[in-house]
């Protein structure tokens, strides 16, 4: 929840449009300010403060308990004009909401944490535990010293501007080690912990086993994702507590999916119980991964509580993201959000120098010229296969006549996959072009390179005899000359010679043209590989210089 306080008219507006924007995130505290601050500092986890920076300082001083405890604090200056992330940038979330208010205000947003001011991720914001120097290890980043990076276990994480070397280290490890100055340990969450009970068992009984196997094993607490047992076993209080205090979530496993994984310590115990040989081995190991503590029981007589250890492999992440016609606003935020959190890029080397300033310090490029396709589909898989997080980039949108295609038939289920929608041509020549995909359409791409020309002639057949707006995609290049006039001589045996057409050559860059023209006026010199061309339906209209598709035809009387 976060709270809302205000003194003045114009910051009763402006906390107004937030919490009708936030209906369900926010609460307005009224009455006298110091009064609201306070109740809001203990029953919130945020607040907005459309107050002075002096004043909230004031207030909230005596208020303060330590950085992971303290509420995150944005004020919002009497102009609007600003929204400074106060208290709790990190951990508390403020730096994140200065920029969501900021938005939604049209303030701009001030955030003076070191790492975010040169957009470092900070070392506590990686979603992972930390342990150690992480103020010294987050310093020496920022000074652009040498950090070295020791992953233990692979893992995907978002870039760092890390060395081979270093003086300072990060450790990214789920093992049990002595830190030393001028180093931070990551935990990554890759230990499941498979339990058994029996009915009854105690808390302390299931937790001291667990414990005990991971110390004797050497294996950090940090870094357990999960208990895991059999769905019987669901509300068994001694396991729901324990995954409770371990802050991790109990996944449940039916007997049948853990009878059938091989482990190697069955017993007839559970086959009796609940109908399957194995209970804590089985569940741990049932997503895959290195069993590094077989089954044990607990020390107590009778024992009621049996655990396993299994590490699992590090899910690499591959985030297939469009970039949009050209222009950067057209770039969607989450496809900005994406390529901040890749470690990995791969693209076309003109659509890296399109966002090159995006990325985060530290981001490893892989970047290769025309023609490449299938390798950079390749090398993209493979890099998430390694545990990395990977963000293969494409123009437009990423599924259209691109990359994530051929990405996606190399990718196994060992890695995860994330699609960002982009701005595809069609679209960005429709807007310019007026509304010519009011009604039904299709785009065909003229490419004969991966498609015979007489499955392209037969689509495009097909769509002249549908009636259906047609948008072709890679219309013509130096190469090929025939394919534009023979598909618009196919369409013109179906549509008026006077069927609006619209040309529209570098939508949304610097050098962006269109024109409007006709099927038999269209002169293909004009047109070329930065170009797409939009043929109208037989109901299509040029109207004030615009291409327009009625949404209905007339005799149809659909309501709108
Ligand atoms: N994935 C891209 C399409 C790649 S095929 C997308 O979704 O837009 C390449 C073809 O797309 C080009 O030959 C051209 O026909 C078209 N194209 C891509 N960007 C364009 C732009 N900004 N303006 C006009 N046409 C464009």
């Amino acid at each position: 929840m976060i709270g809302l306080i205000s003194a003045t008219a114009a910051g009763a507006a402006a906390r107004d449009r937030l919490a009708a924007a936030w209906p369900d995130r926010t609460r307005v505290y009224e009455g006298p300010v110091g009064d609201a601050v306070r109740a809001a500092f203990a029953q919130c986890e945020q607040l907005v403060c459309f107050l002075a920076t002096g004043a909230v300082v004031r207030l909230v001083a005596p208020l303060l308990a330590g950085k992971t405890a303290d509420p995150g604090v944005v004020c919002v200056d009497e102009g609007g004009r600003f929204a400074v992330s106060l208290v709790g940038g990190h951990a508390g979330g403020a730096n994140e909401l200065a920029r969501e208010v900021g938005e939604l205000l049209g303030a701009e947003p001030v955030v003076t944490t070191a790492t975010d001011a040169v957009d470092l991720p900070g070392l506590d914001t990686l979603g992972l535990p930390v342990e150690g120097d992480v103020a010294g290890v987050s310093r020496a980043l920022l000074d652009g010293e040498a950090v070295a990076l020791r992953a233990e276990v692979a893992w995907p994480l978002p870039p760092l501007p890390v060395a081979a070397e270093g003086s300072y280290t990060i450790r990214l490890t789920d093992r049990l080690v002595e830190t030393s100055e001028r180093e931070v340990v990551l935990r990554p969450p890759s230990l499941v912990v498979g339990v058994g009970a029996s009915k009854g068992a105690p808390v302390e009984e299931v937790l001291g086993l667990i414990e005990d196997a991971l110390r004797e094993a050497g294996l950090a607490a940090a870094s357990v994702a999960e208990l895991a047992t059999v769905d019987a076993k669901t509300g068994e209080p001694g396991l729901v507590e324990a995954a409770r205090r371990l802050g991790v979530p109990l996944v449940t496993y039916s007997a049948g999916e853990l009878a059938a994984v091989d482990v190697p310590n069955p017993s007839d115990a559970p086959l009796a119980a609940v109908g399957t040989p194995s209970v804590a081995e089985a569940a741990a190991l049932l997503r895959g991964g290195e069993l590094l503590v077989p089954k044990r029981k607990s020390a107590a007589r009778p024992a009621m509580a049996t655990c396993a250890v299994v590490r699992r492999p590090g899910r690499g992440r591959l985030a297939v993201v469009g970039l949009g016609p050209g222009a950067r606003d057209l770039i969607t935020p989450r496809a900005k959000a994406e390529l901040r959190r890749a470690s990995v890029l791969v693209g076309l080397d003109q659509y890296v120098d399109q966002i090159r300033d995006l990325l985060r310090p530290g981001t490893r490029i892989l970047e290769s010229g025309l023609g490449a396709e299938e390798e950079r589909a390749r090398t993209a898989v493979e890099e998430a296969r390694k545990g990395q997080a990977v963000a293969l980039i494409g123009s437009g949108d990423a599924g259209v006549y691109a990359m994530a295609s051929p990405a996606l038939a190399e990718a196994s289920d060992d890695i995860d996959v994330a699609g960002v929608p982009g701005v595809t041509a069609a679209l960005a020549a429709g807007a310019i072009l007026g509304a010519p995909l009011g009604h039904d359409h299709v785009s065909i791409s003229l490419s004969d390179l991966h498609t015979p020309w007489e499955v392209i002639e037969r689509r495009v057949r097909a769509a002249a005899e549908a009636d259906l707006v047609v948008t072709f995609y890679n219309p013509r290049s130096r190469g090929r000359h025939w394919q534009l006039p023979k598909a618009l001589g196919i369409l013109a045996e179906h549509r008026a010679p006077t069927t609006p057409v619209g040309v529209v050559r570098n939508a949304s860059r610097p050098d962006e043209s269109a024109r409007l023209t006709t099927l038999t006026a269209l002169d293909p010199a004009t047109v070329d590989m930065m170009t797409v061309v939009t043929v109208g339906n037989t109901a299509t209209r040029e109207i004030a210089g615009r291409m327009v598709t009625p949404r209905g035809y007339r005799w149809q009387e659909e309501p709108e």
